[in-house]
């Protein structure tokens, strides 16, 4: 009798020979197949690919359209009037200038060709004289105060609260005044501030500069109650989005428009930006991953370039306009999900990473665009129109422009900022038993040295602006 077992190695031995025999037959194909020889693995650098630059410069339409200087060439002062031997006046006439156009005089500050006279008929005003054209002119002539019946006060409190963000029939009925009325006023207003800070923001020194737009939402679309992404998409080609420049270490708003979420919205801003930095001054641009500012950047700091040649022969490669070496530009690029922010990425456009690590970390920041954020919440509380989940919604572009005038001015001169409060060498006391103060508030244009003092609402209403930049006199 046969064991069971051997019939067990038996059919052990019968797979084996047949694996085996497998593998024999496939392993050998009917013809021989050359080795293929190792291809080495070409490295994929993640280095980004430095920029080649264009060969056409970007179009701009402001750009193309006016060659010739924004602003009317500044016209030479005349001499300063000889002292008299007169008693000295006592009132100040340093930032008064005569307003009649046939005076050589006119527009100019500080050439003693002023005399202040008394209150004519006893009335608020004091009236100045012109010693070269003998014209006569009272103190607040220029300003929204000139032609009013209205008492100042009242102007000065109405505009203060509608830069609080307090919507324009909201502040109608606090002071009992017609709506039309405060809308006339903020009309007025504007357009003085705009001239405000037209003459003084000018010739600045910028280390960097936060770029960012905002949306507002507009009237029909809330009565629509349309959700708030629904509405982001709409409103990406509608013209109003908030774009604004700033300065992050001084927190000054450098520049403040309204219009699409376009590259020629782009092509206008920007040029603004320059127009307000000192001739050479080219500060880190920090943004967020809207791709059109890359090309008004590009557009506004380039410069053609005249590549070299690669070969002998040939004709010599086309110039390219390129960034300029100085010019360092970075995105902080977000990601939604379900309308919550899951991660950012940085994205540097123009310059090295280390180069605008090194201007960051002077200040111990890394790249972000988180001041102009913060910004954009003052502005949402501040300017009625743009503000979330209220009722005072942008009628139109004109209405939002004069509400922003009004923060820019209100914003940068007479808003004292927390992180920029300077420590008083010698504390001062205050009334009663409270502790002596040890902070001088500082706005966002004593910082960047615009001026000396923080200003107030209606010293800013006040003050008369002169219809071109003035000679230093030092
Ligand atoms: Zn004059």
């Amino acid at each position: 009798m046969v064991s069971y077992l051997f019939y067990y190695q038996l059919a052990l031995c019968v797979l084996m020979w047949l694996f085996i025999m497998l593998h024999v037959t496939w392993s050998k194909p009917g013809l021989p197949t050359p080795p293929v020889p190792a291809q080495p693995k070409r490295p994929r650098s993640k280095a980004p690919k430095a920029f080649e630059g264009l060969t056409t410069k970007p179009h701009c339409a402001l750009c193309e359209r006016g060659t010739a200087p924004l602003t009317p060439p500044c016209p030479v002062p005349p001499d300063p009037m000889p002292p008299t031997h007169r008693r000295p006046r006592t009132v100040d006439t340093s930032r008064h200038f005569c307003p009649h156009t046939a005076c050589d005089y006119r527009g100019w500050l500080g050439l003693n060709n002023l005399r202040a006279n008394g209150h004519p008929s006893g009335g608020p005003w004091r009236q100045f004289h012109c010693t070269a054209c003998d014209g006569y002119f009272p103190e607040h002539h220029g300003t929204i105060f000139h032609g009013k019946e209205a008492a100042v006060e009242l102007m000065v409190r109405v505009l203060a609260c509608l830069a609080e963000g307090l919507g324009i029939r909201a502040t109608a009925r606090v002071f009992e005044v017609d709506p039309n009325t405060v809308l006339h006023w903020l009309v007025e207003a504007a357009e003085q501030l705009r001239a405000f800070s037209a003459y003084f923001l000018c010739n600045l020194h910028l280390e960097q500069l936060q770029l960012d737009e905002l949306y507002a939402v507009l009237r029909d679309l809330k009565a629509g109650e349309i959700k708030n992404d629904e509405a982001i998409r709409r409103l990406e080609r509608s013209p109003y989005w908030v774009w604004t420049a700033m300065d992050p270490k001084s927190k000054l708003l450098v520049v403040v428009d309204v219009g699409c979420r376009t590259l020629a919205m782009a092509q206008r801003v920007v040029p603004q930006v320059t127009q307000v930095l000192a001739p050479g001054c080219v500060p880190l641009f920090l943004t967020d991953g809207l791709k059109d500012y890359g090309t008004a950047l590009l557009t506004h700091f380039g410069h053609w370039m005249q590549p070299k040649r690669r070969q002998d022969k040939g004709p010599s490669p086309k110039p390219r306009w390129l960034p300029l070496p100085a010019l360092l530009y970075a995105q902080v690029v977000k990601s939604y999900r379900r309308r919550r922010l899951v991660g950012g990425t940085h994205r540097v456009v123009f310059g090295t990473q280390l180069a605008i690590e090194q201007v960051l970390a002077a200040c111990g920041w890394t790249i972000n665009t988180a001041f102009v954020e913060r910004l954009n919440l003052d502005i949402r509380q501040r300017v009625a129109a743009i503000g979330r989940r209220v009722n005072t919604l942008c009628q139109g572009e004109a209405g939002v422009r004069d509400q922003l005038a009004l923060f820019h001015v209100y914003h940068n001169f007479v808003l004292s900022h927390a992180s920029l409060r300077q420590p008083l060498l010698v504390p001062e006391a205050t009334n009663g038993r409270g502790s002596a103060k040890v902070w001088r508030p500082c706005a966002p244009a004593m910082a960047v040295g615009l001026t000396d003092h923080a200003w107030t609402l209606k010293e800013v209403l006040f003050y008369r602006v002169p219809p071109w930049p003035q000679v230093q006199t030092v």
